[in-house]
């Protein structure tokens, strides 16, 4: 079974966690072990350039995670990290110091910097990072080209586009967000592989991760969300009695109009790309046209609990699967 996953970062890497569980591949996993059952299509709009320095969040979070090197408890960066770098920055007078950039992680981003100036495109670039981390996934950049995710804010009265970045870390999405944009989207094209592997696949899921800035991202690239339609794809909620589960997921729903609510996220999603809706028990009867919704605990505590829901997604998704017409 080829299963196609859209993620952001530390939900959809959890979400991934339990799905390689469920499809019985190891983590990190072993050299003599296929690993093209599974093709994230990574968001790279959070994407930005500090200090020269490319740095990819989504991408790294997923290859940490199901690489064995994430910080389990902050849930991105690397384990053991220090931050030296970060604090010699500073001293320095370096802006902007808002961002967690740690020694470890630098190394990577290094790594990503020189091979993109020396004309690698960002997919070779991955490609090269996970031959480290093994994923056990194929892990594709939704694009090559650069695509980067502003908001729109009002600051003394003016109104100003700032990098996600500096929204989500910096005012921790306190400040409202009038509009969020995906810059450089209309003219990007998908990574290499990516409409392929959507074509040859059996099945989409999408993770719980954030459904403006990571699932958003990666379905305004055009091309993708058609070729994603045409498949059978199931969804699992990333709200939970109306609330995110973890972050500030809600401030972008808002930015948006979108109400922060299990229901609203699939319409806003819609019936002409989702087959199938997982939601949590405690938004069960949630009704939404068109889309077939089931409930089950979606709380992600750990491996066990996060395989079940993996499991529930795909045994939903072949069910689905039956009735949808074509493409399949
Ligand atoms: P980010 O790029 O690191 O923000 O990560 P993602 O976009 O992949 O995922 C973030 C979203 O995951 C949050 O907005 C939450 O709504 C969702 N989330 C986090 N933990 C859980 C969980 O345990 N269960 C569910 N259903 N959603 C979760
Ligand atoms: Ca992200």
């Amino acid at each position: 079974m080829r299963i196609v996953v859209p993620a952001g970062g530390i939900g959809g890497a959890r979400f991934l966690r339990g799905l390689k569980a469920a499809l019985g591949i190891d983590s990190p996993v072993p050299e003599e072990q296929s690993t093209n059952a599974i093709t994230v299509i990574g968001n790279t709009g959070d994407d930005i350039t500090l200090f020269g320095l490319r740095i990819c969040p989504d991408l790294d979070t997923v290859m940490y995670t199901l690489g064995g090197g994430i910080d389990e408890e902050r849930g991105w960066g690397r384990a053991d990290e220090t931050f030296t770098v970060k604090e010699e920055l500073a001293a320095y007078g370096m802006r902007p110091t808002w961002f967690g950039l740690g020694d470890r992680d630098t190394a990577t981003h290094i790594v990503r910097s020189q091979m993109l100036a020396a004309g690698y495109p960002l997919s070779a670039v991955t490609e090269a990072l996970c031959d480290r981390w093994r994923p056990g996934v194929r892990l594709l950049p939704m694009t090559d080209d650069q695509v980067e995710t502003h908001v729109v804010v009002e600051e003394d009265g003016r109104r100003r586009a700032i990098h996600f970045q500096e929204w989500w870390i910096r005012h921790r999405a306190a400040v409202p967000a009038q509009s969020i944009v995906s810059v450089g989207a209309e003219d990007a094209k998908p990574g290499p592989g990516v409409l392929e592997a959507i074509a040859e696949a059996d099945l989409v899921v999408l993770p719980p991760s954030n459904p403006v800035v990571s699932v958003g991202s990666v379905l305004g690239i055009p091309g993708i969300r058609e070729a994603l339609a045409a498949k059978t794809v199931v969804g699992v909620s990333p709200i939970i009695g109306g609330a995110p589960v973890r972050g500030m997921a809600d401030a972008c729903l808002d930015a948006i109009g979108v109400e922060t609510s299990a229901g609203a996220v699939a319409a806003h999603l819609g019936a002409d790309l989702l087959d199938g809706w997982l939601v949590d028990e405690a938004d069960a009867g949630t009704e939404v046209e068109g889309i077939e919704v089931r409930s089950r605990p979606l709380y992600m505590s750990d491996l066990r609990t996060t395989e079940a829901i993996a499991r529930a997604a795909l045994d939903l998704g072949r069910e689905l699967a039956g009735r949808k017409g074509g493409g399949e």
